[in-house]
């Protein structure tokens, strides 16, 4: 299907509702990218009227994406609450692999899409299902708690899902009742955790050995020389960085919890140590703020561009389209409604 062609004015119009959005306060987008940008979103948001569809993005997706096409956007955990709400035909996932089969898991009934089948994530990849199994059996009546951002497989063999934002408050309830915790996969983000809730890995919190490719490039020997730079900066870090770095930084916490931060306090600058994405939205939304650069890209989130999305919504290839096999989606669902009850 082949969307309308927009006339010259239709395609101001849109270069200006961009603007309003701020995508010019998000650097290296000038007059010329909006208007070549305004024609591609146009024609989306009329495919996506047509084909009633609905566009999740995460905060780790490019700006035109965040700002021009997404119906909401946040951290995986705002999605995966989101989604389980929507009332479309179709869901459009701007994010990665895992997200997507999460808003399928929560919405078996919809067409699910990822515009880009190669958008994966090096956490989720890091472990399978068969893996969780054979942790679990060398621990036995501890029980598996499991970042979001894993496939389907492995959160069908997990007791709860936790997200960046809830990781501490769930585990705390858990060890309540229990002893030993398995923390599965990030390995940064376990010994963070173990950390804060004083917990002795290998005795009382079991963790796995996989890594966000983005959040583990940062370390903190640099940090001290931006602080003499730019007097009273906060700086903020994911939760998937090492211990190394978090310690030494003003505020951690998922996305959502950093952009919360951001809103609600008044500093001369602002760091932001995480994917890219998460810079540019701030400076859209806080166009009076400064941000000092310092971020990485992530290659898996920022596969999906607006010829993905626009193919995605007029004739998706098949590879694209998200199926999770029955058995595995109750019981990964499951897992992520146990997350919703915890948290
Ligand atoms: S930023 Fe890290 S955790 Fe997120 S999708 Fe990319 S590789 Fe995965």
């Amino acid at each position: 299907m082949i969307a309308a062609v927009p006339t010259s004015q239709e395609i101001e119009q849109e270069a200006r509702r961009l603007e309003e959005k701020g995508l010019l306060e998000v650097g290296g987008y000038d007059e010329t990218a909006l208007l070549r940008l305004a024609e591609r979103t146009w024609r989306i948001n009329k495919l996506k009227a047509i084909k009633n569809a609905v566009i999740p993005a995460h905060v780790y997706q490019r700006p035109e994406i965040l700002l021009g096409i997404a119906d909401f956007t946040g951290d995986s955990y705002r999605l995966a609450k989101l989604c389980a709400e929507v009332k479309a035909d179709t869901i459009v996932f701007c994010g990665v692999r895992f997200m997507a089969e999460t808003a399928k898991i929560l919405n078996p009934e919809k067409t699910v899409i990822l515009p880009a089948a190669e958008a994966g994530c090096s956490l989720a990849e890091s472990i399978t299902g068969e893996d969780v199994r054979r942790i679990r059996a060398l621990h036995p009546g501890a029980p598996v708690v499991t970042y979001i951002n894993t496939n389907a497989d492995v959160k069908a063999e997990s007791d709860v899902i936790v997200t960046s934002a809830n990781a501490r408050k769930i585990l705390e309830k858990l060890y309540q009742k229990h002893k030993k915790v398995i923390f599965i996969p990030d390995t940064l983000m376990g010994q963070n955790l173990a950390r804060d809730l004083n917990k002795k890995l290998g005795e009382e919190m079991i963790i796995w050995q996989g890594t966000c490719i983005v959040h583990d490039s940062f370390e903190p020997s640099w940090l001290e020389r931006y602080r003499k730079e730019f007097p009273g900066v906060q700086v903020l870090a994911h939760t998937e960085c090492s211990p190394s770095l978090v310690e030494m930084v003003d505020f951690a916490g998922g996305t959502g919890d950093m952009m919360r931060f951001v809103e609600n306090s008044n500093a001369p600058y602002y760091m932001l140590i995480t994917e890219c994405g998460l810079g540019d939205l701030a400076r859209s939304r806080f166009p009076d703020k400064k941000f000092v650069p310092m971020c990485r890209l992530c290659p898996y989130m920022k596969s999906i561009d607006l010829d993905h999305v626009e193919k995605a919504l007029s004739d998706p290839d098949a590879a694209c389209r998200i199926n999770v096999p029955e058995d595995i989606r109750l019981k990964a669902k499951k897992a992520i409604d146990a997350m919703f009850a915890l948290a």
